[in-house]
This record gives structure tokens, C-alpha cells and sequence, in this order.
């Protein structure tokens, strides 16, 4: 299968997912309509069906459209409020798509219907793939918009962090090189987090994308996956591995611009008041 990643919008992923030996296809949060279409026809395949990942509009805002244009198209997701929906999946289920296969993985907190698709290919030993909306990111994770941090502990260690090590990774959003900020100051020794931060920087000067990682790389420097690292648990100044990401979702909220963290206005005001005569 061949896994096709289209940059929309300020900075969503949308994926076309290729069965190369049936050219059927499936679309993962196609969230503008028009442009996957003419990726369709450009390919020369069927689009069959829909994954969402969540209801938030720059990943769902495409379904309506697309049914329009194409009646049997079957729209999938974990919530009613995705517009569009026609199936609407549980944790577990498994859909068949002729040799694509998708078990569906709930993983509520982002929003409480939100679902990754974790996706693999009969009789190939490619590796498999799984789409986690804004629940996993490049080096971060999503904001607990309606949940908890149980719940994305849950998600992040119990059930993408137990996926096969070799999956690929294809998250909603460009957000690494801000995640990966983020990790450095959480772990400034950290080498694979600078290793990988001049790797997207340079991904970004010639507008390339950052995914897929790998779950592997993921726990190599995405602090939202290292609860259990001292480093981590330093910097949050928890050892209990919920507190641990509580505290990092909380820190992250947060961080905006360093540097102005470092010397606050009230603090800048107060050295000017000195230094005039
Ligand atoms: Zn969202």
C-alpha cells in the first residue's frame, strides 16, 4: 500500500491511503475535498472510503462534499458529531478493505470520540501504519480539549505505545519543529531531540513534510512517550507517570517563546528602572 501525504490548510495532513493491486483508496481526514478528488483521478483510483480521525472541522469539514460526489462512499469515525458519518466504529473493530486492513483504536481525550486506524497490507512486509489525528504527534501530543491525562496515558503508553515498534507514524499536523522545541527544553541532553530538530528544520527549509516517524524514534525523543525517563520526570518535578504528563500538557499549553519566559515584562521594567540615571 502506498500511503500518499498532502499538506492543507495552515498546517493538516490529509492521506490518501493506495491498494496498488485493486486501486481502490481510502482517505484519512480529508479535510478539502476538491484537491483529493483531483488526486483521485490523477492516480486512476477508486476512492472507497473515509477515516476520521475527530469532528474538529480541519479534519471532517471534506465528508459532506465528498458524499455528495460520491454517493457509496462510506465515511467512518468513533463520534455523531463527524460530519458525514455513515459507519460509525468501536475500539477493536477491524474493516477490510480488499488486502488493507484497519482495526480501529479509540482513543478519547483531544475530543471523546477520537480514533487512530492502525493499518497493515496481507502478504507484504511493508511496515504498518497508524493515523493518529491529533491524539500522537511528531514529538508531541495533542491538547486534552475533552479529556484527561489518564485517558491520553492510556492512548500513548497502553495502546499506540504497544503497537509494533517499526509502525509509521502519520499524525494531523505539521507541529514537529514547536513539538521538538518543546522537547529540548524538557530534555536539554537529549541528543536524538537536537538530531532530530536540525533534521526538520532542514525538512522545512525545502517544504518537505516530517512524517511518517516511527513509534521507535517516537520514545526516542517525544517526551509525551519518555514519562518514565528522569529527565522528564525532573523537569515536571513528578515520578507518577500521569503527573508526570499532566504536567508536561500543562508546561506545553504554555510554551509560546521562550526567551520571554526567561525575562518577563515585569522583570525588563524593573531592570530599565535601574539602569536609568
Ligand atoms: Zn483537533
Amino acid at each position: 500500500m502506498k500511503v500518499k501525504v498532502i499538506s492543507i490548510l495552515e498546517d493538516n495532513y490529509m492521506y490518501l491511503v493506495i491498494d496498488e493491486q485493486s486501486r481502490g483508496a481510502i482517505a484519512i481526514d480529508p479535510a478539502v475535498p476538491q484537491r483529493l478528488l483531483e488526486i483521485v483521478t490523477r492516480e486512476g483510483v477508486t476512492l472507497t472510503a473515509v477515516l476520521t480521525t475527530h469532528h474538529h472541522w480541519d479534519h471532517a469539514r471534506g465528508n459532506e462534499a465528498l458524499l455528495k460526489e460520491l454517493p457509496d462512499l462510506r465515511v467512518y469515525g468513533g463520534d455523531d458529531r463527524i460530519a458525514g458519518l455513515t459507519n460509525k466504529v468501536t475500539n477493536g473493530q477491524e474493516l477490510k478493505f480488499n488486502s488493507v486492513n484497519v482495526r480501529c483504536l479509540f482513543t478519547p481525550c483531544h475530543t471523546s470520540g477520537h480514533m487512530c486506524y492502525f493499518m497493515w497490507e496481507d502478504d507484504c512486509t511493508d511496515s504498518p501504519a497508524v493515523f493518529t489525528g491529533d491524539t500522537l504527534f511528531v514529538g508531541g501530543c495533542g491538547r486534552f480539549f475533552e479529556g484527561t491525562a489518564e485517558q491520553m496515558y492510556h492512548n500513548l503508553i497502553e495502546v499506540l505505545g504497544t503497537l509494533p515498534h517499526d509502525t509509521k507514524i502519520f499524525c494531523g499536523h505539521e507541529y514537529t519543529i514547536k513539538n521538538l522545541k518543546f522537547a529540548l527544553l524538557v530534555e536539554p541532553e537529549n541528543k536524538r531531540v537536537k538530531e532530530m530538530l536540525s533534521w526538520a528544520r532542514a525538512r522545512d527549509d525545502d517544504d518537505k513534510p516530517t512524517v511518517p516517524s516511527t513509534l521507535l524514534e517516537e520514545f526516542e525523543y517525544n517526551p509525551f512517550l519518555r514519562l518514565s525517563e528522569e529527565g522528564v520526570q525532573r523537569f515536571t518535578g513528578k515520578k507518577d507517570p500521569i503527573e508526570v504528563l499532566q504536567v508536561l500538557r500543562k508546561e506545553k499549553d504554555n510554551f509560546k517563546k521562550p526567551k520571554e519566559r526567561v525575562l518577563p515584562h515585569a522583570m525588563l521594567a524593573l531592570e530599565w528602572g535601574l539602569l536609568r540615571p
